[in-house]
């Protein structure tokens, strides 16, 4: 008689947990993939969405369709609360439901930290999911707008600049993407204010733009955002920040 299959839970659809499951193709398993979300998230075009040059449908792929073709797959749609590593199972938030496996991939990814100050959350959202992306895009959206029916001169430059804080991949690109917009996109479709004068300040706390890469390439990085017109601040830690502005470099 043939043994039974063994069980091999994935918690997780992202790269990880996908090529986990790709590997697994051809083993005689069976797997399940839970994922709280529906879809596999493609993190590297994120910023394209938060500065409206992508739609979120075109970096979100289903992950039922991403496995259709694979047989031995089979997905789940739900929240992974807790693991019991000695009954082997996985609990799950929707209606207490449980998931016994005989081997576990947990692949759930990373999140951003705000170092300690949590309280940052609301005036500085991160970028990691689709909501945090649609949620940058209305706010950069909104300001202009904002900016448009202000009759303030001062007011209209308030509205009108961006701050981000950390020059990361995600800051660089962010920052670079925001001002490509402004200068060669929207300055099109407004009358009475500027986009292409929007301030862009990028603030790092370190020596250097892209610290995990060579000098060259971090030099080479903070050159072209300025000449897209991005301002370039580093040395600079953020100290506190409200809805009016960040203090930083203890400024
Ligand atoms: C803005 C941004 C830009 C990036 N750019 C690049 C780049 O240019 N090049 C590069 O190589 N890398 C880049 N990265 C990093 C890259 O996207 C990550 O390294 C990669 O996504 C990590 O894959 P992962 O499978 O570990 O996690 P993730 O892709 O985060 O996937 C984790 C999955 O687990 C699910 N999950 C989490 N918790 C639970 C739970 N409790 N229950 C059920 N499901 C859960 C999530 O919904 C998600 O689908 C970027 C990341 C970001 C955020």
């Amino acid at each position: 008689m043939p043994s039974p299959q063994k069980h091999v839970v994935i918690i997780g659809g992202g790269f990880g947990g996908i090529a986990a499951a790709r590997a697994l193709k051809r083993a005689p398993v069976r797997l399940t993939i839970v994922d709280r979300r529906n879809h596999h998230l493609f993190q590297p075009l994120l910023y394209q969405v938060a500065t409206a040059a992508l739609n979120p449908s075109d970096i979100a792929s289903p992950i039922r369709r991403i496995v259709r073709r694979q047989r031995n797959a089979y997905v789940i749609l739900g929240e992974a609360t807790s693991i019991d590593t000695r009954r082997k199972i996985v609990r799950l938030a929707d209606n207490e439901s449980e998931v016994a496996y005989d081997y576990l991939i947990v692949a759930t990814g990373a999140t951003h930290s705000y170092f300690g100050h949590d309280e940052w959350i609301e005036p500085a959202p991160g970028l990691k999911t689709l909501e945090d992306a649609v949620e940058i895009r209305r706010r950069v959206l909104v300001a202009y707008e904002a900016a448009e029916r202000e009759v303030d001169a001062s007011e209209v430059a308030n509205w009108m600049t961006f701050v981000i804080i950390g020059a990361g991949p995600t800051g660089v690109e962010m920052a670079g993407a925001l001002a490509e917009i402004s200068r060669r996109v929207l300055e099109r479709d407004f009358r009475k204010i500027d986009p292409g004068r929007a301030r862009i300040i990028l603030i790092e706390a370190g020596p250097r733009v892209l610290p995990a890469m060579s000098p060259e390439s971090s030099a080479s990085a903070r050159r072209q955002l300025e000449r897209l017109g991005v301002e370039v601040i580093t040395n600079s830690p953020v100290t506190a920040i409200d809805d009016r502005g960040v203090t930083h470099g203890g400024a």
